[in-house]
């Protein structure tokens, strides 16, 4: 099989099963208990702290595991109080958007252009406002079409401004480079999975002058901001993934990048291929495209019946036949956001894989 869906998940590397494995056999332990097996696996959980902590540039401190991004998102933005205003940009993924439209009382969307960058202007203007928000929302880069936004100017923005800042890095780690102290924000999420880690794992990164309101509570773990017994051998599988996240990044990031530009000049020699968000800067293994008067859902299909694996829009969405909502915010008329597909590149794919896609893609489109 062609898997070319790794913004929705990616296999778990072998050495991340390797480091795993003693946790859910031999080393069963309470990470709580005092006694020696408990201590062996507190310090399993100290060293993953420390791989996650230094893939993105922060102290261990500064780390909260929690069950994968959606969770981390979800204690991100109930930082606020409810009737506090919030603002998140159109594009977010439902774990922001749907939990503030449901859990906020009062939510703002902030637009997104062409390109689905996030419009600083409207930005700027909201933070002026007496009323402003006490805290903005906005991913660093997007799952369905990879563009990644200026965290760093809209951190200028709201530098003086005591509006909190989280961002949601899940698609960017482990593909560009994330300094959490760089991009000035107060608050990210991560999840283990899109980098070759187990799933139900992830973290929320904070500022260090912030005390957490926690979502879960009871005995206390993750300083009390995260209560329940770790997910010991999902943490320590993230934090080998992060590890190797971090040591692979150049390499990783070159040959998807590769792979993404030969996959671009191929779809370029198809007619009426639209790439989205060509113009900014995008992840090197990201590529959405719509082919015109072409369904997307129907081409998925049939890329499945040929063994190749490819999204139609987010993998969360599964959308009933509506048009992706990131594409809508971005203006991108309703025919064309439904033919829409996205390739997402791994470490894994080669050349001849990519080749074989477009093959293959040629083959059924020249049948309709
Ligand atoms: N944020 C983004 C941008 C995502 O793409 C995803 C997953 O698709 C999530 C958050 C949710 O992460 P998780 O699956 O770990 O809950």
């Amino acid at each position: 099989m062609i898997y070319f869906d790794h913004n929705a998940t990616t296999p778990l590397d072998e050495r991340v099963v390797e480091a795993m494995l003693p946790y859910l056999t031999a080393f069963y332990g309470n990470p709580s208990s005092l006694y020696r097996m408990g201590r062996v696996v507190r310090s399993a959980i100290d060293t993953a702290r420390e791989q996650v902590a230094a893939l993105v540039d922060v102290q261990t401190s500064q780390i909260i595991f929690t069950s994968g991004g959606t969770e981390a998102n979800n204690l991100a933005l109930s930082q606020v109080q409810k009737d506090v205003l919030i603002a998140t940009s159109a594009i977010e993924h439902p774990s922001i958007n749907d939990f503030s439209n449901q859990w906020h009382n009062r939510h703002i969307s902030i637009p997104v252009d062409n390109n689905g960058l996030v419009n600083m202007a409207a930005v700027s203007e909201l933070v002026q406002q007496a009323n402003k928000p006490g805290l903005v929302s906005v991913m660093l880069a997007n799952n369905e079409t990879g563009a990644i936004q200026n965290i760093e100017e809209l951190a200028d923005l709201l530098k003086s401004e005591q509006v909190l800042l989280h961002t949601d890095a899940v698609q960017a780690i482990g593909k560009i480079p994330v300094s959490f102290p760089k991009l000035s924000v107060d608050l990210m999420s991560l999840s283990s999975h899109k980098i070759y880690g187990p799933k139900g794992s992830g973290a929320l990164v904070i500022n260090k002058k912030l005390a957490i309101t926690p979502q879960l509570i009871g005995g206390g773990q993750e300083n009390g901001w995260r209560a329940g017994t770790e997910n010991v051998a999902a943490i320590v599988g993230f934090g080998k993934a992060a590890e190797l996240a971090l040591a692979d990044l150049a390499l990783r990031s070159e040959h998807c990048l590769n792979l993404r530009l030969q996959l671009e000049e191929g779809l370029k020699t198809i007619a009426n291929v639209t790439i989205f968000s060509e113009q900014v800067d995008r992840l090197p293994n990201t590529t959405q495209f719509s082919v015109q008067g072409i369904d997307g859902e129907m081409l998925l299909m049939q890329l499945d019946r040929k063994n190749i694996a490819v999204s139609s829009g987010s993998a969360c969405a599964s959308s009933g036949g509506k048009a992706s909502t990131v594409l809508t915010a971005m203006g991108v008329a309703n025919q064309t956001a439904k033919g829409a597909i996205r390739v997402s590149l791994g470490k894994d794919n080669t050349a001849e894989e990519v080749k074989q896609f477009i093959t293959v893609l040629k083959s059924l489109l020249i049948k309709d």
